[in-house]
């Protein structure tokens, strides 16, 4: 079974892929490096075997999708101290207070490796 939350993930990711290819001549992907919030509720897993069905084609044959998890940050909203947290803070361990969510339910592009053609 596919999940869906996943299927659209890998569908805007190879979006993303694309664009940053337009105007270069890249032979092949060798790898693709990501970074997943560890609040995305993003199954890697899944999100590498819906990228694999998807990615179709001779650019994508020897490509590797390395997935990082990336803590999540929040922020005291009283005395203003970052915590990163790989599951929700509602307080503040130093003085209590409420915690604001700064990041970490995003998924990011960090880094393409390709072959470029000989131009
Ligand atoms: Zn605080």
């Amino acid at each position: 079974m596919v999940a869906m939350h996943e299927m659209s993930l890998a569908l805007s990711l190879l979006d993303t892929i694309e664009k940053s290819l337009e105007g270069k001549n890249v032979k092949k992907l060798r790898e693709i490096t990501i970074e997943v919030g560890s609040l995305a509720m993003v199954n890697t897993e899944q999100l590498s075997f819906c990228f694999s069905i998807i990615a179709k084609g001779e650019i994508f044959s020897d490509m590797k999708l390395n997935i990082q998890k990336k803590k999540a940050v929040f922020r005291c909203i009283s005395c203003q101290k970052e915590v990163s947290s790989e599951e929700l803070l509602s307080n503040c361990s130093f003085c209590g207070s409420s915690m604001e969510f700064m990041s970490g339910d995003e998924l990011i592009l960090k880094r393409i490796k390709a072959e470029v053609e000989d131009a």
